[in-house]
């Protein structure tokens, strides 16, 4: 297999800046095709897809995973679209976790009272197939300007039982360092005390784009934790190159937290879950959700049974140390927030494909099977 993943040189590190890297981005089938033979799902994604639809986009590096010769690797069915991502479901919607009516300002949603996600740019590296806010991801809105960020501020000045930001989009590090570093400043102007939150898949799809200079800059705006939450779907995006951007990170002090995704296909089965999970840990990265898929539109072919899920905690916890295990959850729709996948919480069927929850505050909700 040809790699050709390599890091920044010198004068890339300093001219960082997104759309001058495109060299390191697949965005079209061309340039997909000289990765791999696209198969007839794929192909007619590309025949059929319209405006507004989740575009292709993937790291040079990220594509240099993919096992040309299986047209069903873990790594390729996260990135490579599929004819299936046009079918909706009924059911899905493209905002089920009803974001939007959580937001009290463009770009801050707060769910929950003592924590709130800022979505900091819609940019990311590689676009997932799965992508749960693809509302919002690659639409568009680019990055915060500065008066969404003034009345964010404020926001978080009049409402200091918020203790945590997430930084998430798309993908905060998406951004230029300036950039980046200017509104991590005015967030700590504004609440020095913030625990904030790295939310980014870059460090599995982009490791290249973190640096020495980049942690040492992150560093000084500790006066309050930042920790960082990447996304590692499957072991093999355990590389030397993420491993060594995950060591630059612990070795100066950042926790890592990971948050996998629940994918058919790609990690439905307790031993690529049981490595995934160990090899994080290796690394000093501590697992600690396992999702079960959203409701959104276009992603039921990767989503599983939420009774496979229960079966699938249940096959963890028994092979797994408490270090190394994750909490299996699921976020529900009509904004009902995340709740535990155990049997605990679930009422069970009224349907086919129905099943009942409660709540964490007691609130009863149903989901549908793909
Ligand atoms: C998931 C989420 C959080 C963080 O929840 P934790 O359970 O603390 O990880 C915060 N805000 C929103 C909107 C979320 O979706
Ligand atoms: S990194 Fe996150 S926001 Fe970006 S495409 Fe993947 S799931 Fe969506």
């Amino acid at each position: 297999m040809q790699k050709i993943c390599r890091s920044l040189d010198e004068t890339e590190k300093k001219e960082y800046i997104i759309g001058k890297m495109n060299t390191h981005f697949i965005q079209t089938k061309d340039e997909l095709e000289t990765y791999i033979r696209l198969t007839e799902d794929e192909n007619s994604w590309f025949e059929q897809v319209g405006e507004g639809a989740l575009p292709l986009r993937i790291t040079t590096y990220f594509a240099s995973l993919i096992d040309k010769d299986d047209p069903a690797d873990p790594i390729r069915r996260q990135v490579v679209p599929t004819v299936q991502e046009l079918y909706k479901a009924g059911s899905e919607s493209d905002d089920p976790l009803e974001e939007v009516d959580h937001s009290p300002y463009p770009r801050l949603i707060h769910r929950y009272t003592n924590r709130v996600a800022l979505l900091v740019s819609d940019y990311c590296a590689t676009y997932c197939r799965h992508c749960f806010r693809r509302r919002f991801t690659a639409k568009k809105d680019a990055v915060i300007t500065s008066n969404e960020l003034q009345n964010v501020c404020s926001y978080l000045e009049d409402h200091i039982e918020v203790k945590e930001m997430l930084l998430t989009g798309g993908d905060p590090l998406m951004v230029s360092n300036e950039r980046l570093f200017q509104i991590i400043q005015r967030l700590r102007e504004s609440r020095p005390d913030l625990i904030l939150r790295l939310c980014t898949r870059v460090i599995a799809t982009f490791p290249q784009r973190i640096d020495e200079q980049f942690i040492a800059t992150l560093k000084s705006f500790s006066t309050a934790p930042i920790v960082v939450m990447t996304q590692f779907n499957h072991e093999r995006e355990i590389t030397i190159e993420s491993s060594y951007a995950v060591s630059l990170f612990a070795e100066n002090g950042f926790p890592l937290f990971n948050q996998t995704v629940l994918l058919k296909g790609v990690n439905d089965d307790r031993s690529t879950l049981v490595s995934l999970m160990n090899a994080l840990v290796s690394i000093k990265v501590k697992p600690y959700y396992l999702f079960q898929g959203d409701m959104v539109e276009g992603t039921g072919h990767l989503r599983l049974p939420i009774e496979r899920a229960i079966e699938i905690e249940r096959e963890l916890r028994l092979s797994l140390s408490g270090l190394a295990m994750p909490v299996v959850a699921v976020d529900l729709p009509f904004g009902g927030g995340k709740v535990p996948l155990d049997s605990s919480y679930y009422l069970g069927k009224t349907g086919e494909k129905t099943h009942r929850f409660r709540t964490l505050t007691g609130k009863i909700i149903d989901y549908i099977d793909p």
